[in-house]
């Protein structure tokens, strides 16, 4: 049974979810055996370790990696992929992080690929060495950066090349891991929204990317803050010594099979993965999400949102000054709506989603088209009855004048 009993006695109230699975509004609305999981993990103790383990194995059996790991997000797996790059399996370097006197303390990246994400890579310290420039600007062309230019900004200090997977990302991965691999330098990918397509879990491995991060509170619908971080085999064990906890004598200390404790030295404190501590119920939730998320269950979300949407147009009064329509996101492969209004309504597309926000309940929206006037809204998150509670709400806010 649903119920917002938590929320009405917090004092928060509960929101109408039109905008996808985005951090701000809280990500989405969670399989019921998601959360039945979540709360059976709760309830008994296990070793971290050990826990991390199997999440490896299973993660490496869903993705083709050789080991995994679930991370706070993908912006955590970026951080803790970047510092296993820096510091590979060494302990000591791992405890001198963010400071990387004697270590690789560059990454290089394309400069069009730059995003405030990038923050978690460049907390561990690290110099960013931009490459390219998309020259939108000019009118001079738009060449993007070359693989030659990545190969010639890589030397004996660089880390990894960091890559920001989208569909338009240029060069080609391939091209990318070519180059990097010539120097002997792995690359770092971030794909934390690059699901769907569910071939992504494994293309990007298999295009020879050494690490590959995926958010686990989006199209993969496991707990909000969770994350995958995948790839090579001592790059995940150095990223998973930044993030366990060693307050464990050594010789007491039992590895994951994924870690080869033959090669450690010793075992790092407490450092800069600390800051990015999973739960185990983080853990759980998101390895049973990834265990139902394939083509069946990405077929159903379809046709869900689909209907909802249908709904949520026919709930819509024909005079409204509004054009209504249906599209798939090219990137997610959900269906969306997009609302364009007309010259004659009353308000523009921005004071319309604002109305909808400031609304009881409030009702959120994708703005990332209202220059071009419209609103666009996802009904992967919408709860029975929402999607006539939105069209009653549009049908009376662009009436109002
Ligand atoms: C969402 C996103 C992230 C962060 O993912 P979290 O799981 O929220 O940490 C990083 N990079 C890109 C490109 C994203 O879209």
């Amino acid at each position: 049974m649903r119920n917002r009993d938590i929320y009405e006695h917090l004092g928060v109230p509960t929101i109408i979810n039109a905008k996808g699975p985005s951090t701000r509004v809280s990500g989405g609305i969670m399989d019921p055996a998601v959360a039945e999981a979540m709360h059976a993990a709760t309830q008994f103790c296990v070793d971290m370790t050990t826990l991390q383990g199997r999440a490896s194995e299973i993660i490496a059996g869903v993705t083709g990696a050789e080991a995994g790991y679930v991370t706070s997000g993908a912006a955590s797996a970026l951080l803790l992929g970047t510092a296993a790059c820096v510091t590979g399996l060494d302990p000591a370097r791992m405890n001198k992080l963010p400071h990387l006197d004697g270590m690789r303390d560059e990454v290089v990246m394309v400069r069009s690929q730059r995003n405030f994400y990038d923050h978690a890579v460049r907390a561990v310290g690290i110099k960013l060495v931009e490459v390219g420039i998309a020259d939108r600007f000019s009118g001079a062309g738009v060449r993007d950066a070359e693989a030659w230019e990545l190969a010639d900004a890589i030397n004996e200090r660089t880390a990894c090349v960091f890559y920001v997977s989208q569909p338009h990302s240029q060069p080609a991965l391939a091209d990318v891991v070519a180059v990097a691999h010539d120097a002997g330098v792995p690359v770092l990918v971030d794909a934390a929204a690059q699901l769907p397509p569910i071939g992504n879990l494994q293309t990007l491995i298999a295009t020879g990317a050494d690490l590959v991060a995926f958010s686990g509170g989006k199209a993969i619908n496991g707990p909000q803050g969770s994350g995958i971080l995948c790839g090579r085999r001592d790059l995940v064990a150095a990223a998973a010594l930044h993030n366990l906890d060693h307050d464990i004598h050594f010789e007491q200390w039992v590895a994951p099979p994924f870690i080869d404790k033959s090669r450690l030295r010793g075992l790092p404190q407490h450092g800069i993965g600390r800051a990015c501590k999973v739960g185990k119920e983080q853990i759980v939730g998101l390895l049973v999400a990834l265990q139902q998320f394939d083509e069946d269950h990405m077929a159903r979300r379809y046709e869900r949102a689909s209907a909802l949407l249908a709904e949520l147009i026919a709930g819509l009064d024909p005079a409204l000054p509004v054009s209504a329509e249906l599209g798939v996101n090219p990137n997610s492969e959900e269906p969306w709506l997009t609302l364009a209004l007309d010259s004659s309504a009353p308000l523009g597309a921005l004071d319309l989603a604002i109305a909808l926000q400031n609304g009881k309940p409030s009702i959120q929206v994708d703005t990332s088209q209202v220059d071009k006037g419209a609103i666009r809204l996802v009904a992967s998150h919408l709860l029975e009855g929402d999607a006539e509670r939105i069209a009653m709400r549009l049908n009376s806010v662009l009436a109002a004048t």
